[in-house]
């Protein structure tokens, strides 16, 4: 099919994530061919780095020879076989490696396929946890201000962006929201609600999808204390931080955290296939145990939990951070990209603010109105001169592959000003 049939055809029959289809149908889009390293190339050939790891999940680059070999050869075993009454070898072998690289204390695993289902899992986890410990008046939950845990009912539940939750006020559970990175306030939430606390969820160190904001040290440390205290259970969202995103394997480790419940995602597979894993502690898996007839079973799970192929992506994944030493080569990279945009994108007079944490950054556009759609021109203008970014509402998310070259980073980092100096222009006060 030509691209303009392509392009025609999708207009006609698909519906887009997280997209006004109003605008989408008036604009040209982006049809992605094929994809290496960090490049992906369109279908007339046009190049452009992948500033958004593919919303976040590509972590060695595309086309990996390792992951590519790993998947073809489990797609000459078998493509997908249950984990409800059987197991096999990748989801064994994956487990062990998420529990050996995870936050001592972490030693089971729940598989299931994205981020969503990962949160819901762990909520659910923890409410069930109480009601077989007998404290059935811990029911609710506290999360934080801005915060995102998937779009599905429950996660949303405990999601704390106006912009996409509140619509949807009338059909979730309640939940308490603590001002992200005020310590003071989680202290006074938890002493306020103390008996009715299951758990306290949270992105540990940056929330990503409310523009890339970040906590200040020792909060996540001191969430962990006060949940200590008042015995209440902590739930870390890694989906975005995880595998390196943050600069070490997993957010929580900088700050010598071990969460009661842990969620992965997006990183997992190394972008490949949708897989997300819930690891828990000894302590909450054994609250679960019991005679059949007691109904401790924990009564959740989707057809594609553990597909082998994500598991084997997965397993590939987790390799590639060993023999290509993916953490320490990431270091200078850090570096670098602090170095540039700094250079480059914070002297521009349209950036109000840039956070960053390792390799995730949110570059703040002012002075927008919201019909402006000014993090989309962004990206627009940003596409036209090679690389594709991807705004949070005037807020130009950057979460390059870890695998980027510096040149590339250069590159990504320069087109990013480029784009911002040629259409961010603040109107005259
Ligand atoms: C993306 C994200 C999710 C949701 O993951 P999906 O795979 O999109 O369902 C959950 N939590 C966090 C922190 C995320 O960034």
């Amino acid at each position: 099919m030509s691209t303009r049939d392509l392009a025609a055809l999708d207009k006609q029959v698909l519906w887009h994530p997280f997209t006004q289809q109003q605008g989408w149908s008036e604009e040209e889009p982006l049809i992605v061919q094929r994809a290496a390293g960090c490049t992906l190339y369109d279908t007339d050939d046009n190049a452009y780095i992948d500033g958004i790891s593919s919303l976040w999940c590509t972590v060695h680059g595309h086309a990996h020879p390792a992951i590519d070999a790993a998947v073809r050869d489990q797609l000459g075993r078998v493509a997908h076989s249950t984990m409800l009454g059987l197991t096999h070898a990748p989801a064994i072998e994956l487990a062990a490696r998420l529990v050996d690289i995870s936050p001592p204390g972490l030693s089971r695993v729940f598989f299931s396929d994205n981020g969503s289902t990962a949160a819901e899992v762990a909520l659910k986890m923890a409410f069930q946890y109480w009601r077989h410990r007998g404290e059935t008046r811990r029911t609710g939950f506290i999360c934080l201000r801005d915060g995102y845990h998937g779009d599905t009912i429950g996660s949303v539940s405990v999601g704390g962006i106006d912009l996409f939750h509140a619509c949807f006020g009338p059909l979730l559970f309640n939940s308490w929201q603590a001002e992200p990175g005020d310590i003071e306030h989680m202290a006074a939430l938890l002493a306020e609600h103390d008996a009715e606390v299951a758990a306290v969820i949270l992105e540990p160190l940056v929330q990503g999808a409310a523009g890339i904001l970040t906590h200040p040290d020792g909060y996540l440390r001191a969430v962990r204390e006060l949940c200590d205290q008042h015995g209440v259970l902590l739930i870390c969202d890694e989906v975005a931080t995880g595998f390196g995103r943050t600069g070490t394997m997993f957010a929580c480790e900088r700050e010598d955290v071990v969460p009661d419940l842990m969620c992965v995602a997006k990183g997992l597979t190394g972008g490949y296939l949708p897989l997300a894993a819930t690891l828990a502690s000894e302590r909450i898996y054994e609250a679960f145990l019991g005679e059949h007839e007691e109904l401790k079973t924990f009564f959740h799970g989707h057809t594609y939990t553990g597909n082998p192929l994500a598991c084997a992506a997965a397993l590939a994944t987790l390799d590639i951070f060993d023999t290509e030493r993916t953490l320490d080569a990431l270091q200078p990279k850090i570096a670098l990209l602090a170095e540039l945009l700094d250079e480059h994108v914070a002297p521009l007079p349209a950036v109000g603010e840039v956070r960053r944490r390792g390799f995730m950054v949110g570059i703040e556009l002012t002075g927008f109105e919201l019909a402006e759609r000014m993090g989309h021109q962004v990206t627009l203008a940003a596409r036209r001169r090679g690389a594709i970014v991807r705004p949070l509402g005037d807020v130009v998310v950057l979460m390059a592959p870890l695998s980027i070259t510096a040149d590339e980073l250069r590159r990504l980092v320069t087109i990013t000003a480029d784009a911002i100096a040629e259409v961010a222009v603040p109107a005259l006060a």
